[in-house]
């Protein structure tokens, strides 16, 4: 909602799913005025991308709104494979994703479940915080992008459901981003590609199902794809589950008929048992796997961020979470050129970092599905690349490693984007090709390098500020969407210098923290630190400086390490590349 007395938004997202709303969020915890529209009247029903993956959990952590997420998600829960044909004895039980305990480093292990409208819902009251509302029932109809601004025409229905009526709006942005989906109109009159296939063999039926005799604590499913696959998955909602029809010898066309054939079809299916009753299904579609991918994000001052830049398979679970990402990586930089202290030419690192990413998500979620229409039987998913924690940049032209610098190797991001038509259903090769980027980590050796995802370290305790001295914490309460960090390692660099030579920049875009290895006294003149905390349990320095080469360790807005540097001389080369606009030595 525009609030006259506000000013004047600068950025226009249009798309309130999850990629629009933590863009939003994002940006206003920048300080960044925007509007955010969303074309349907009223908030979407369904669970939907309710896997929420460990980085995502992280990028929860920087937005201030996992207390929220964490009150309400369950975690995945125990799968129960039932003998067929009568559907009740247990043949396996098994974790669909095995339990895995919290370390100093990765403070969120395990994957949780939580509805995607829960979830939106959360978002909402986050905006409600600062003030910003989305505007539902508000629809981009077309926009025109020169050098200074974008022009967009919107149609206003509020809550009419009359598709012809409608107030017509002409508003102006600095910049506008497209989180409108895989239908969207910003990808299409963007002009982007959107390369791939539409594999229209392989269906689903997916929805929500209100059931009354099924166990709430379990993930229910009956048969395998080579026949008729049922899993009906509990849901954080008494009697709410989730439910999916897969399979060979499915009319999906008949089935998409009416409930009553759903209802058919899910008792014939679950060995006709009389004690489960369907209750309502209040959410259902018709699921065709499609796999495409944009080959740049956007240009100019016109971007696109999750579905309307990538679609894939669900299996896996990735599609919200490599939204969340993307909306990630664009939304510090946006704000650090909609406020006018960075380059737009840093906008152009959004495409460089995440194509590579995405192409690979793409191999990842197109083998698990070739694995669930392979008619392999529900396994475990062990894999767990799919946490998106080794999810990383080490390519990119912004990151700077002081022991090693990567050069941005071209040729590997084309490979990389190219393997995605090779898909791994259809030729294994990929996996074999010794030059792909490895985007989702999945070889790391265990060594922090510019461009990894920055870890957390638990067991701090902190000496300054005063007023919170003694308190215990950890790094990610210190990372924000809002500011670059700076590590320091007292005992290995001298910090009044690095901290004097931060000076420099512009206020409030970096926040300083002195790490003191345990019992020794913390250095002189660091009074201009914002923090200065005692590394109790030594987990900063084994996961940032473990060989003491290294001593400062520039963390990014969006929890990405941007440089590990032995100085200020490396230092300020890494912040000359990002604040182009700044005072910069
Ligand atoms: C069955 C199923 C299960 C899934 N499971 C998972 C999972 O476990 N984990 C996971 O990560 N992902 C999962 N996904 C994928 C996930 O739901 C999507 O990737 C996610 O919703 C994408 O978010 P988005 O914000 O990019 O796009 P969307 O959610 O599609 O949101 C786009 C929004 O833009 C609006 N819009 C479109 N055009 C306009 C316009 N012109 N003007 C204004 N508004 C417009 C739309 O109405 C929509 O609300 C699943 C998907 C399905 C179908």
């Amino acid at each position: 909602m525009v609030d006259p007395t506000s000013p004047p938004p600068k950025v226009l997202i249009v798309g309130g799913g999850p990629s629009g709303l933590v863009l939003a969020l994002q940006l206003l915890h920048n300080g960044v005025p925007i509007r955010i529209i969303e074309k349907n009247s009223f908030p979407r029903l369904g669970q939907r991308g309710a896997g929420i993956m460990p980085r995502s959990l992280e990028l929860f952590t920087s937005l201030r709104i996992i207390e929220d997420v964490m009150n309400r998600a369950i975690l995945t829960p125990p799968v129960r494979l039932y003998k067929m044909p009568e559907g009740v004895e247990i043949a396996h039980e098994f974790e669909m994703s095995p339990r895995r305990n919290p370390t100093p480093s990765h403070p969120y292990l395990n994957p949780v479940m939580l509805g995607q409208d829960k979830l939106e819902k959360i978002f909402h009251k986050a905006l409600a915080g600062f003030g910003c509302t989305v505007e539902l029932g508000t629809e981009l109809k077309s926009f025109v992008q020169t050098d200074g601004n974008v022009t967009a025409t919107l149609i206003k229905r509020g809550m009419s459901q009359d598709m012809d009526s409608g107030e017509i709006e002409e508003a102006t942005f600095d910049y506008m981003i497209g989180a409108d989906g895989a239908r969207g109109v910003v990808r299409n009159q963007l002009g982007l590609s959107f390369v791939g296939e539409t594999r229209n063999v392989e269906n689903f039926v997916v929805g929500d199902i209100c059931l009354d005799g099924l166990s709430q604590k379990y993930w229910h499913m009956w048969g395998d794809a080579s026949d008729v696959l049922i899993s009906v998955r509990a849901t954080e909602t008494p009697k709410l589950f989730n439910f999916v029809i897969g399979g060979k010898n499915i009319n999906y066309t008949k089935i998409m008929q009416n409930e009553a054939e759903i209802k058919k079809c899910f008792f014939e299916h679950t060995g006709q048992r009389s004690d489960i009753k369907v209750l309502d299904i209040p959410w259902m579609s018709q699921y065709t796997p499609n796999i495409r991918m944009v080959d740049r994000f956007g240009f100019g001052r016109v971007y696109v961020t999750g579905d309307a830049g990538h679609v894939h398979s669900p299996t896996g679970g990735q599609g919200m979470n490599t939204g969340i990402q993307d909306s990630f990586n664009l939304g510090w930089k946006l704000a650090l050129v909609a406020k006018g202290i960075s380059s737009p030419s840093l906008l152009e690192t959004f495409s460089e970092e995440r194509i590579p990413v995405i192409a690979e998500m793409i191999v990842q979620t197109t083998k698990l599905l070739k694995k669930t229409l392979d008619n392999d039987e529900p396994s475990p998913q062990t894999n767990s690349t799919l946490f998106q924690l080794g999810v990383n940049y080490r390519w990119s032209s912004i990151v700077l490693d002081e022991r090693k610098k990567i050069e941005v190797d071209r040729e590997a991001i084309e490979d990389a984007y190219l393997q995605q038509f090779e898909f791994p259903g259809d030729d294994d090769g990929p996996e074999d090709d010794p030059d792909r980027l490895d985007s989702y980590g999945e070889n790391q050796d265990g060594r922090l390098r510019a461009g990894d995802r920055a870890p957390d370290a638990s067991g701090l305790a902190i000496e300054a500020p005063f007023d919170l001295a003694k308190q215990s914490c950890q790094l990610f309460q210190i990372y924000g969407p809002a500011h670059h960090t700076v590590l320091i390692f007292a005992d290995v660099v001298n910090a009044a210098d690095i901290i004097t030579g931060l000076l420099n920049y512009p206020k409030g875009l970096i926040r300083t923290v002195v790490i003191v290895p345990t019992r020794r006294p913390a250095p002189r003149n660091v009074d201009g630190a914002d923090f200065v905390v005692e590394d109790r349990g030594g987990h900063a320095a084994s996961a940032y400086c473990p060989t003491g080469v290294c001593g400062v360790c520039i963390i990014r807005p969006d929890g990405v390490v941007g440089a590990l540097v032995k100085g200020p001389t490396w230092m300020h080369r890494y912040f000359r590349g990002i604040f182009t606009a700044g005072r910069s030595p």
